[in-house]
Order: structure tokens, then C-alpha cells, then sequence
């Protein structure tokens, strides 16, 4: 028997199970792992239990009372900005407009620091849980290199742009890089896989899209863009195509293309543009700390009604500072009820006397906000935004769910943690509880990383320092040339 095909057996009274061809479902059971993938799973107070024989040449870990459930998924995030986080404060400080210190900030990135920066936000995702994302940047390989280095597994799609943005001179490179990392075995034996990754509708001619949706038809990739998530591009779009940039989309052919499409932020989109999604090939992205930050928050339960399935996921550290993408789920939750926070009877009840009438129609308002949000704020549609959603996006990296061909990213957690105690309600709580400090142990691919029980210290201790010291250094550097630096 080889390495690769050694099995490791994992026990535990809470494992929460399945979120991607089943229910999900918290249960007891014992996870068998081959080859970095989960191989089976069986449920119940007695699961199968291994030969002796088959314990010989076997590793196996008995988790007791731990809840276990999949690593979280981040479906889009730019991991090489945390370099950039706070980046706001540093414009206002140095009186320069954000967009243009973005774009200076960004002109001609060199591998090695897309890589030393990439390196950071992949141990922020490590810490909050998080053991897939969807990235999408710059010098793709080098950001397939961080996460190798780190040992998360991900989805990177090089940014491509020939009309506008930092990538614009570049884009046959980040074409190439994207068959590159498809074809790297190296990548793939770390969990790390391509996505075709063009930009936006504004900075992306119909030439590179059609581009696009070739080599992801062709190599069976999944596409991962930004749409719709700014004024200007709705107005670049109206002006240059006389429609949405969604509408223009479906105009030209490529919502059509058999190619399953991850659309960001979707701000700008009509109940037309939402019919030409087809919930089988389209998801949307929805971020809603980062949209706080850069727009306002997408009209997520029109999407809903649509039946567009849609992820949640953090976007940047410049535009959110926190890469814990569970956190984003308890916004998400309460988000309805700014209808009645900014509905007309209750500036009515503000501006009034506050009589009973007045009172009842406030009441009547955030009931019917509360009503409208049901089917959002359950605990398994909020937590398959950021397990299933995602996870099912790349036929090559299956994750998100406790299921047989998925990846074996699971999470550790201790339900005795003063985060989670008494855990009456495992998924509510890992909806609306602070999960990350209950962290107890993660495992990646089928191996444990750091030491059990003293999971976030341990997760340091693994090359940070040396990490952290290089990305210091680069950035030190960048800001410096800038005429940025301290
Ligand atoms: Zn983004």
C-alpha cells in the first residue's frame, strides 16, 4: 500500500454532514479519508468499524464531543490587498484620491511580492476557518505559490484586462498563467486550481471574453468576474452598449456559453438581467462588508426570488479588513430589517408624536421585513453560501461538504469554547456565533495542521515570522518608491 493510499479514520459525535447532494445534518459518525479526499462516510452511534489489518496501515483520531464541520469556502477574495488594508486612512493622510492610490499601488506588481502578500491573507483565512478560496489577482502563479506555501487549497484566476486597469499590458501573460496553473501537477497535488478570470464588463473588450469563455469551455473551468458592481460600469455599459453590463453580457452570447459563470457583486442588475441567469451555470457573489465599503450591499432577495444561487464571500482586505468570511453570514441574516430601519413609517413615527397608529405601522413594517427574509435567514441556506455554493464550482476541487469525492478540509471545533457553549443549536451557531476562536484543530487535504487545542499559535509558528518579515520588506519598499513610505 502507498502513501497516497493510506486511509485515515475520524471519529466524532458531531459531524456536520452533507450541504451538497444531501441534507445537511449534524450527527455522530466516522470520516474515512484517502488521498486527500474524503472516500466515505458513515453515520450513527456505531460506525463501521476498520480491521485490525486496515488500522495497521492507517492513521485514526478520535475527536470526541468536537463539532466537525467542512473548512469555510471564500468564493471571492484578492488575498495579495491585505497589503492593502487601511489603504483608505493612508489616501486621506496623504490627500489622494483612493481610486488613484489603488491604481498606483497596483502598476506592475512583480511575482514576489503577489506572493509575499498573498502569503499573509492566506494565514488570516487559515485563522478564521477558512481552508478554500476563489481568488482572483495578479501574477496568478504567484498567488498558486502562496497558497501552496501555506497549504491552503484554492481556485486562483490570473485577472485579465486589455481595456483598462493595472493588468491592462498583461493579459496574454495572465492567459497563459491560467493554463499554467491547469496544468501544473505540482498545484493540483496542493489542492490549488485555475479559474478563467476576466475582470469586469468595462475592462475586459468582447474580444477577451469570448477569449474567455473558450478556454473555460475548453478546459472544463470554471469563470470567475466582477459584474455589475459599480456605478461606472453600469454607465460605461449604458454608454458603450446601450445596456446593463449583465444585459450586455447575455446580448453578446456569453451567458449562453456552457460555461458555469461566477458573477461578483451583481449591484447593478435588473429583474430582466436575472432572468438570463440560469440557476444550473450562474452564481453570483455577494459581499457585503466590502460592498459597505466601495458601493452598498446588492439586492440580495431579488436574487432569491430569482432562484440565482449566489455565495457569500468577503472580497479584500482593502475594502473589508477581514478575511473571516463566516462573520459576513450574521450580516446577512439581519441585513432585512433595514427595511423597517429606513422604511417610510417609521420616519413617519420619528417625525410624529409617536402615536399607537404610528407605533403599529412601524410594527407592521418590521414584521413584514422580518417575514420577507425567512428563507434567508435559515442557518442552511446562509451556511451553503460559504460550504456548498462555492464548493460545487470546480468540478477538479469538490469542497464545502462532509460528502465522498470532497476534499478533506474539515474544522474542529470546540463546542466548550465560551464562543460556542452549549452549542443547543450546532448550526445557528455556526451561523451567528464567533466560530473562528473555537478553533480547536483544521485539517487540510486529510493532514492536520498545527496542535490540537492550540490551533491559532500553532498555525503561526509554520513559517509566519519569515512571512511576515519578507511582506513587510516588499511592501516597506513599494510605499517608499511611491513616496508613501513612513
Ligand atoms: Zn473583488
Amino acid at each position: 500500500m502507498t502513501t497516497a493510499e493510506k486511509t485515515t479514520y475520524v471519529y466524532a459525535n458531531r459531524f456536520v454532514l452533507g450541504g451538497l447532494t444531501e441534507p445537511l445534518r449534524v450527527t455522530p459518525g466516522m470520516v474515512e479519508i484517502r488521498g486527500g479526499r474524503i472516500a466515505a462516510v458513515s453515520e450513527g452511534d456505531s460506525p463501521t468499524i476498520p480491521t485490525l489489518a486496515d488500522l495497521q496501515q492507517s492513521k485514526s483520531f478520535d475527536l470526541g464531543d468536537r463539532l466537525v464541520t467542512p473548512t469555510f469556502v471564500n468564493g471571492h477574495t484578492h488575498l495579495a490587498m491585505a497589503a492593502f488594508r487601511g489603504v483608505g486612512s493612508l489616501a486621506a493622510r496623504r490627500k489622494n484620491v483612493v481610486e488613484d492610490l489603488f491604481f498606483r499601488l497596483e502598476q506592475d506588481l512583480t511575482g514576489e511580492e503577489v506572493r509575499a502578500f498573498t502569503r499573509l491573507g492566506a494565514y488570516e483565512s487559515l485563522l478564521a476557518g477558512v481552508g478554500t478560496v476563489f481568488d482572483h489577482y495578479y501574477q496568478g502563479e504567484a498567488v498558486a505559490e502562496a497558497l501552496r506555501d501555506v497549504g491552503v487549497t484554492g481556485v486562483v484566476a490570473p485577472t485579465l484586462q486589455d481595456l483598462a486597469g493595472p493588468g491592462c499590458r498583461g493579459h496574454q501573460a495572465a492567459l497563459d498563467a491560467t493554463v499554467a496553473i491547469d496544468e501544473s501537477a505540482r498545484f493540483r497535488a496542493a489542492g490549488v486550481v485555475a479559474a478563467v478570470g476576466p475582470h469586469a464588463t468595462d475592462t475586459v473588450s468582447l474580444e477577451l471574453w469570448r477569449r474567455s469563455v473558450d478556454l473555460a469551455t475548453a478546459r472544463d473551468l470554471p469563470i470567475h468576474a466582477h459584474a455589475a458592481q459599480s456605478g461606472e460600469e453600469l454607465r460605461r455599459a449604458l454608454d458603450r452598449h446601450g445596456t446593463t453590463p449583465l444585459g450586455w453580457l447575455h446580448r453578446e452570447g456569453i451567458l449562453a456559453s456552457s460555461a458555469r459563470l461566477l458573477l461578483v457583486h451583481g449591484i447593478h442588475v435588473t429583474e430582466r438581467d436575472l432572468l438570463h441567469l440560469d440557476p444550473e451555470r450562474h452564481t453570483l457573489g455577494f459581499c457585503p462588508f466590502s460592498q459597505m465599503e466601495f458601493c452598498f450591499p446588492a439586492a440580495i432577495a431579488r436574487w432569491h426570488g430569482a432562484r440565482v444561487p449566489f455565495l457569500v464571500a468577503s472580497d479584500c482586505a482593502a475594502s473589508n479588513d477581514s478575511m473571516n468570511v463566516q462573520k459576513e453570514l450574521r450580516f446577512v441574516s439581519g441585513m432585512g430589517l433595514l427595511a423597517a430601519t429606513f422604511s417610510a413609517a417609521e420616519a413617519r413615527f420619528a417625525a410624529g408624536s409617536g402615536t399607537l397608529p404610528d407605533a403599529a405601522a412601524v410594527d407592521l413594517s418590521r414584521t413584514s421585513a422580518f417575514d420577507a427574509w425567512t428563507e434567508l435567514r435559515d442557518p442552511e441556506a446562509l451556511l451553503s453560501t460559504v460550504w456548498s455554493v462555492p464548493g460545487r464550482l470546480h468540478p477538479a476541487l469538490p469542497c464545502g461538504a462532509i460528502e465522498p469525492g470532497c476534499l478533506a478540509n474539515l474544522l474542529v471545533l470546540d463546542p466548550n469554547h465560551p464562543t460556542l457553549w452549549p452549542v443547543h443549536d450546532p448550526l445557528r451557531a455556526l451561523t451567528m456565533g464567533d466560530v473562528a476562536p473555537a478553533i480547536d484543530w483544521l485539517m487540510l487535504r486529510g493532514e492536520f495542521i498545527g496542535r490540537r487545542g492550540d490551533f491559532h499559535r500553532s498555525v503561526l509558528e509554520r513559517g509566519y515570522t519569515a512571512a511576515r518579515a519578507e511582506a513587510d520588506a516588499r511592501l516597506g519598499e513599494r510605499l517608499r518608491r511611491l513616496g508613501l513610505g513612513g
